[in-house]
């Protein structure tokens, strides 16, 4: 059978070990695999390695580029290169225009930027398919981090997830089947049945305040201030918080410090702790959208 992505050049900028493993597995499903920097000695494993951004994206079917995107200033996330990397409109107007822009969250310069060049722009981290799977790599990373940085076991500690959307269900199951007492935040009662059946205390935002004093641990997925100083004051100084939401998360740091609890902002869990993973999951979700624009193309 004739590869999936056979014939297409996909150009890969920037990234670190999870975009190594997406752009091998692109390659192992047919496609020549153009990476702005590659790791010093690595075996390139049917991947060519291009210095230029001009060179790379030059005739590509398809731009990928690192999961965070860019900064304000158009910076490209790039592990394996010493001098900055960044994304320009001189770059992107290279960009053939029938092939689509991948990337895992855009701030609104990037959506403008590729925009402006009339492409096509594709927020992995926005479809569910790929959401939810990041989502068991990100609730396996916050509980590695939970045990590195408690005493205690999870079994039998109480553990409060807030947040009950892809990433907070998988971490709120995952808690449960490690014997933890799970205590789950939501604020839609449809969620707050559900967590319910799942035999978990379902909470409120509202009830919280007086609940946390209680607590051993503490995840947050709410993107939102929902650690604010006041509730911060209920938790016990040896408790720890973890804040997987976006940046700059969920919890008053300033406030958390102030009052001698150990919080911490945790992004980028999957790329972290199972960089294999995570480049396989979008590695499937891109091959499967190039094969389907490929009869277009
Ligand atoms: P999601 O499916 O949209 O779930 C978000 C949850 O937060 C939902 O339960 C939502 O409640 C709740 N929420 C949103 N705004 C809120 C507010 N103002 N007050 C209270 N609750 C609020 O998102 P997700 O995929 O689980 O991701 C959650 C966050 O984690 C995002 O910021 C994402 O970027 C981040 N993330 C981080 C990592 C990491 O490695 N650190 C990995 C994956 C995701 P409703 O359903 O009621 O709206």
């Amino acid at each position: 059978m004739q590869p999936a992505l056979e014939g297409m050049k996909v150009a890969v900028l920037g990234g670190d070990a999870r975009e190594l493993a997406l752009m091998r597995e692109l390659a192992v499903e047919g496609a020549k695999v153009v990476g702005l920097r590659l790791p010093p000695g690595v075996e390139p494993g049917g991947l060519v390695e291009c210095r230029d951004s001009a060179g790379c994206v030059a005739g590509a079917d398809a731009v990928i580029l690192p999961v965070p995107g860019i900064n304000e200033r158009g910076r490209l996330p790039c592990a394996y290169s010493e001098e900055p990397i960044f994304l320009t409109g001189e770059i992107l107007a290279l960009i053939p225009k029938k092939a689509p822009v991948f990337v895992g969250m855009a701030r609104p310069i990037l959506r403008k930027m590729v925009e402006d060049q009339g492409l096509t722009l594709i927020e992995l981290m926005q479809m569910d398919e790929v959401a939810i799977l990041n989502s068991i790599p990100s609730a396996e990373g916050a509980v590695q981090m939970a045990m590195e940085m408690m005493s205690i076991t999870i079994h039998g500690c109480v553990v409060f997830v807030l947040g009950f959307g892809r990433t907070g269900m998988t971490l709120a199951r995952l808690m449960r089947s490690l014997g933890a007492d799970t205590r789950v935040v939501a604020r839609k009662p449809a969620h707050l049945a559900r967590i319910y059946e799942m035999g978990l205390l379902p909470l409120t935002f509202n009830d919280l305040p007086g609940q946390l004093k209680d607590a051993d641990l503490v995840v947050n997925t709410a993107p939102a201030l929902v650690l604010t100083a006041e509730v911060l004051k209920e938790v016990p100084a040896g408790a720890i918080i973890i804040d997987l939401a976006s940046s700059p998360g969920g919890t008053d740091f300033e406030a958390a410090a102030a009052l001698g609890i150990k919080a911490v902002l945790a992004p980028g869990l999957p790329g972290k702790v199972a960089p294999r993973t995570a480049g396989r999951i979008l590695a499937r979700v891109i091959t499967r959208l190039l094969r389907g624009e490929k009869g277009l193309i």
